[in-house]
């Protein structure tokens, strides 16, 4: 293939500049040279006045007379300085090389066009070795042109690989492909270009290098985006077609006793019309003899936990076993207070297993799940471990799956002696959609967008540390003469992920600060961080959960999970420190009872943009989908939780943030075409298999689950 040809062999690459590519920029090939597609375009039509010119960091063209040459500095700071001037206004070009042959190829007096970037010194405007050419009268007949400007760096730069030499390289290029057109194969089926209105392959490469105006590059970006998702879509697709099926799934039939029973007696709430969806969605795979893998959003407190069970019960009444792991030891306990509480009087054994379970009563609970005699397991990573086998397991539940990694969770398709149990993920946080469609790509979806009725938005306000102390001392007091609970939450304040010993310290500070404030025996207030013992920890947790006391100070183990329906105040100190993501977790650990409830994000008065964006987000919405988009435009899709490790989001030219639309359209077609023709032997799709196969080693896409 042409494309695969290496580097070296293109004219005017040479040794040491094919050295660079590849170094600098990872381009070994020709096909990776045509797919380092240029981020913008400037646009050589345009004149820009000098009293226009501001601080943009954008190269101008400007038209205009040289006035005047001097030299000045001496030495290593030896300069050419030329006056330019249009009818606007004077800027000064500067040159620092090639100073003698400027000189005499310049002429004062006359009309040039200089293109290059202006930087503003000592007041003055300058441009640094502008691009300069005697004005041409015809230049304005010539049809207009974008060029194109290609990320570069400065080692490729000193070899004259600047954004003009890489160009030159992709005209090169672009010649050799014309030469043997018939290279450059045609990815798409002619009905889809035809139906999208996109331009052929070809078209796009040499439009999106060297478009003639703004409506061909955006022709040609928009085809490459299309293309570049709609195979992403294809891989994952087919991926999850044909796990479906490889792996048959155990049938669960009926709904039994369980989960009549607990329907009736012990379901205290009526269900909200989209936890009833979502467990008719669960139910229909769980019956049919395809394995579930599912992914379960909704916001924070919208219920998940409660379709969970619900989703075991029907495991349980097929006689299988269930297990749920969660992230941590905490609320995995508080899971299986829960569950407890939700399976009173129905017979079921549920044991716990985490890191802290003792030698002698891990081995009899091994002992017994292996037999089938406990039908649902909790616990944390200590689940995980390759001794835990379970008789029969039917469903696995992995709560907060962001929290685990890939790795991790492909554990749970393994837990059985045979046959691989149904999956259902849940997440704490919503995932944009286009995340969801990409990194969760391979699971079906199911989203709880309704929250239980009754609930009120939680009033969020920001405030600053230093003026506004007493003003938050009044609120705490407030909700505590209610009756109700405060959490009052410290970051962690080194980015290492793990609480170091100044996490401490500032809250201890804080704890001290507030034991003044809210001295025993009138007030009780527990500590809770990462250092304690877990036995420590879970006898504070308690004390909270019992409601002996008014104040929980934490750092932030209470993120996920925990649910003390009488806590209706979340104080967050620091607040700039945290992600969107996290904040609105910590958030929604309040306004589960019902009533008003209260976030105060406290930060400094100093605050980065990013810093205000996301006071502001948090003050405005509740709404979790929306704080992810807003995550998702902030920090871009590789920085969102439980994306990190899913290497499929590396682009070329598609952008998860701004083109969802692409996505949508391209997954959709993706699947028409999958449904119409699993096996893509149609002739019309045979540009598609051949592309596929093309590719198919370079990118593994690994079970999600
Ligand atoms: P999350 O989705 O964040 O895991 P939980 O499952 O912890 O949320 O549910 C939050 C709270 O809402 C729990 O106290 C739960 O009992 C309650 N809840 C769940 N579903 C309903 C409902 N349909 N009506 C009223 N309360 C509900
Ligand atoms: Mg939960």
């Amino acid at each position: 293939m042409l494309l695969d040809t290496s580097i070296d062999y293109l004219k005017g690459v040479g040794p040491s500049r094919a050295d660079l590519l590849k170094r600098e920029l990872g381009i070994f090939t020709y096909r990776q040279l045509l797919q380092h597609y240029p981020f913008r375009y400037v646009d050589k039509t345009k004149f820009h006045r000098i009293n226009s010119i501001g601080k943009s960091e954008d190269p101008v063209q400007i038209r205009g007379i040289l006035r005047k040459m001097t030299l000045q500095g001496d030495g290593r700071k030896r300069r050419l300085v030329g006056t330019f001037r249009d009818n606007t206004g004077v800027l000064e070009l500067v040159w620092f090389k090639g100073i003698k042959w400027i000189q005499d190829s310049l002429k004062v007096g006359a009309e040039y066009v200089i293109y290059g970037t202006p930087n503003v010194f000592n007041g003055k405007i300058n441009i640094v070795h502008p691009e300069i050419e005697l004005m041409n009268p015809n230049k304005e007949k010539k049809p207009s042109t974008l060029e194109p400007i290609y990320h570069t760096t400065d080692k490729l730069r000193a070899k004259r690989l600047d954004a003009k030499g890489i160009s030159k390289l992709m005209q090169e290029l672009l010649k050799i492909i014309h030469s043997k057109r018939q290279q450059l194969h045609e990815t798409l089926p002619l009905l889809l270009i035809n139906s999208l209105k996109f331009p052929t392959r070809w078209e796009a490469m040499l439009w999106v290098h060297f478009p003639i105006n703004q409506a061909q590059q955006k022709a040609a970006r928009n085809r490459l985006k299309f293309e570049e998702l709609f195979f992403m879509q294809l891989r994952i697709l087919r991926a999850k077609g044909q796990r479906k099926l490889g792996i048959r799934g155990f049938i669960f039939e009926k709904i039994g006793t369980y989960f009549n029973t607990f329907y009736k007696n012990n379901l205290k709430f009526d269900l909200t019309g989209a936890q009833k969806r979502v467990l008719r969605e669960i139910r229909q795979d769980m019956r049919s003899n395809l394995q579930m893998n599912r992914l379960l959003q909704g916001d924070v407190g919208s219920g998940k936990t409660v379709v969970g069970f619900m989703s075991i019960l029907m495991a349980l009444d097929n006689d299988f076993q269930a297990a749920m792991i969660a992230p941590t030891e905490i609320l995995a306990q508080q899971h299986f207070e829960s569950l407890q509480e939700m399976a009173a009087g129905l017979d079921i054994r549920i044991e716990i297993l985490t890191g802290s379970t003792k030698t002698k009563a891990r081995r009899t609970l091994l002992e017994d799940l292996a037999e089938g005699k406990i039908q649902i397991l909790l616990g944390t990573h200590a689940l995980l471990e390759d001794k835990v086998i379970f008789k029969n397991l039917g469903l696995a539940i992995v709560d907060e799956q962001h929290r685990f990694g890939v790795a991790q969770r492909a554990k749970m398709w393994r837990k059985n002696k045979n046959g691989v149990p149904h999956i259902l993920v849940m997440t704490a946080t919503p995932i944009p959609r286009t995340l969801a469609m990409t990194v969760y790509g391979d699971l079906d979806v199911s989203v709880i967008d309704e929250m239980p009725p009754g609930r009120k938005p939680i009033q969020t306000f920001h405030k600053y540390e230093n003026t506004h102390r007493l003003w938050v001392f009044g609120q705490m007091k407030r909700e505590i003469a209610k009756g109700h609970q405060v959490y009052v939450v410290y970051p962690l304040i080194e980015d290492t992920g793990k609480e170091t010993m100044a996490d401490i310290k500032n809250l201890d500070e804080g704890h001290q600060v507030l034991s003044r404030e809210f001295p025993m025996p009138q007030y009780q207030i527990s500590v809770v961080h990462g250092r304690q013992k877990p036995e420590d920890k879970e006898f504070e947790m308690q004390r909270f959960i019992k409601g002996e006391t008014q104040i929980m100070i934490a750092t932030t183990v209470i993120e996920v999970g925990v649910n003390v329906p009488n806590a209706t105040m979340m104080i967050i100190e620091n607040a700039e420190r945290f992600g969107l993501a996290q904040l609105h977790q910590l958030r929604g650990r309040v306004g589960r009872g019902g009533g008003d409830a209260y976030c105060i994000l406290i930060t400094g008065y100093k605050l980065s943009s990013d810093g205000k964006f996301r006071m502001k987000t948090m003050t405005e919405t509740t709404d979790g989908f929306k704080i992810s988009e807003a995550d998702l435009k902030l920090r871009g899709p590789g920085n969102i939780e439980g994306t990190q490790q899913s290497g499929i989001l590396s682009f070329k030219i598609a952008d998860l943030v701004k083109d969802g639309a692409i996505l949508r359209e391209a997954r959709k077609l993706a699947a028409k075409i999958l449904e119409d023709d699993p096996n893509l032997e149609h002739e019309d799709n045979r540009p598609i298999l051949f592309q596929l196969n093309q590719s198919q080693t370079k990118k593994g896409f690994g079970r999600i689950s």
